[in-house]
């Protein structure tokens, strides 16, 4: 990646998009739409769609007829393949484009997004590409007199809600099984990150993907969203999201068709550094990282560094150095770490946390602060607090921002109380020389994943799921299949 590609992109005007539904593009039924707030400089971007109830139906109904006519569901697999291929391929020839547009977007520093979004993105397409043929039914080993077949068969019409923080990246992790498993899709990306994914969906026309199988509907979460959980005739919803959300998602299912629910919500992740730590310095380093890429707005953020007694002022210092160095400024700068933060609303909601964490008595180390306010953008300093109480709310409650918390531990036992201290449970990490201990820890930790010596970065291969409050169903690796699939018993007698 070179500054002057990305330059070329930097200010191309985004024309105004509208819904993608059936393979055209389709206004809202009243012919509404909404800006797009760029959080570079707080300037309207382009225009979308503003989406209603109307528009989820037809949607809903184009996703249904692809489904039952069987364009996709009943193509061979080695097509349905061949056009996923041809998808991922797209997209990233198309990298560059993509990842600028999202972040003018989306505000996220294109030193992270422009791997994290186009890469994992079209990765994560061919990885269920590659898998689609080789998931087999099952014969059961039942009573000679009896046949038991299982077939595994896709489950009809997905709902998937996207959030705003690495669009193509969470997109596909719903996209590529759902649509590998045969499936159709409506998808509602985030008010505030909605250009790539709709790009994205283009793309797979282009690659040959039959009309009405992937239907895009901008919108606001509580129209389009509400529609979308309500509508009698999704099978499936997927979400990536807040918790408050992801309640409203299965209300909205008990209400209607009782359709499955698969909820990724947010984390408190605890990042625990023991004093044998291999190399206490990396680990200072990955302790920011961990917290401060994409502005803290990363769903396994570590955002509670607990730390060892003995080692707690030393390793706090480091911490607070690495932070106040990390370079803030104008995301589409290929030298940025910490780009924008996503919204008007999320500065704010950062900013009061971090005026709450003062109040209920803990020490700030660095930041706190609005920065470039000049430029109009949602730019804020890297933030770090020590001595924050297991109760206090910075320890409980996830900020979404570059809001780091840091607690003292004395020993091991300590250590694992603070760390299930919270309702949510997606990530973790440790940092340990002792290997008993680091196999002590990943059981002890109530979390989809415990990282060892290392922070963030687990690959397509493995799942991420949350236990606790931070959700249900996994996205990534062949367990996602799951969720996009029913198995029917046929149950013959010979
Ligand atoms: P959000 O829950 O506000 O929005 C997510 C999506 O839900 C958006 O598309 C939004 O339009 C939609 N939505 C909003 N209100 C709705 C409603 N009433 N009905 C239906 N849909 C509605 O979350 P966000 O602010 O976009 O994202 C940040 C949150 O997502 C954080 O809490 C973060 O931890 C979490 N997150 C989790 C993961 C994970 O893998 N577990 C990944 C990324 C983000």
């Amino acid at each position: 990646m070179q500054q002057h590609d990305i330059d070329v992109f930097r200010n191309q005007s985004v024309q105004p998009r509208q819904h993608l539904i059936d393979g055209k593009a389709q206004a809202a039924s009243d012919g509404q739409t909404m800006e797009v707030i760029s959080p570079i400089d707080g300037q309207v971007l382009t225009s979308v769609s503003r989406g209603t109830a109307a528009d989820i139906e037809r949607a809903v109904a184009a996703a249904r007829k692809a489904f039952e006519a069987g364009s996709w569901s009943q193509m061979a697999p080695a097509n349905r393949k061949k056009i996923l291929f041809k998808w991922a391929d797209l997209i990233e020839a198309k990298a560059m484009e993509l990842a600028v547009l999202g972040v003018r977007d989306n505000g996220t520093e294109i030193s992270m997004a422009y791997k994290a979004e186009p890469f994992s993105a079209a990765g994560t397409i061919r990885y269920y590409a590659e898998a689609l043929d080789k998931v087999y039914g099952e014969i059961a080993n039942t009573d000679p007199a009896f046949l038991g077949l299982i077939h595994r068969e896709p489950v009809g019409v997905v709902g998937a809600i996207i959030p705003w923080n690495f669009p193509m990246m969470i997109g596909a992790w719903k996209l590529g099984p759902a649509l590998a498993a045969g499936n159709s899709v409506v998808l509602k990306p985030a008010e505030t990150a909605s250009l790539t994914l709709h790009r994205m969906a283009e793309l797979a026309l282009d690659a040959g993907l039959p009309p009405g199988v992937l239907n895009v509907v901008f919108g606001e979460g509580p129209v389009v969203g509400e529609a979308l959980g309500i509508s009698m005739d999704v099978d499936v919803l997927v979400f990536t999201g807040s918790g408050g959300v992801g309640r409203r998602l299965l209300e909205y299912s008990a209400r209607s068709n009782l359709k499955r629910v698969f909820l990724e919500l947010g984390g408190k992740s605890p990042h625990i550094i023991f004093n044998d730590a291999p190399d206490l310095d990396v680990a200072a380093k990955a302790a920011a990282a961990g917290i401060f890429r994409n502005a803290g707005q990363v769903c396994v953020a570590g955002s509670r560094l607990l730390v060892q007694a003995d080692i707690h002022d030393d390793f706090v210092a480091q911490v607070a150095k690495h932070a106040a160095a990390f370079r803030v400024g104008d995301p589409l700068d290929i030298t940025t770490q910490m780009g924008a933060v996503n919204s008007a609303r999320q500065l704010e909601q950062n900013l009061t946390f971090v005026a709450r964490a003062a109040e209920q008595g803990a020490k700030l180390m660095t930041g706190g602060n609005h920065i470039m306010q000049e430029t109009g953008g949602y730019f804020m300093e890297p933030t770090v607090f020590s001595n924050v109480a297991a109760d206090a709310d910075l320890a409980q409650k996830e900020v979404f921002g570059p809001v780091l918390a840091i607690t003292k531990f004395s020993d091991e036992a300590e250590a694992i109380a603070l760390a299930n201290s919270t309702k949510l449970g997606l990530a973790s990490g440790v940092w340990t020389s002792d290997f008993g201990r680091a196999h002590r820890m990943v059981r002890a930790i109530r979390a989809g994943v415990v990282h060892v010596n290392t922070y963030g970065g687990a690959d397509g291969t493995v799942p991420l799921g949350g236990v606790g409050q931070s959700g249900n169903g996994h996205d990534k690796s062949m367990h996602a299949f799951d969720k996009y699939t029913n198995l029917k018993t046929a149950w013959m007698k010979l």
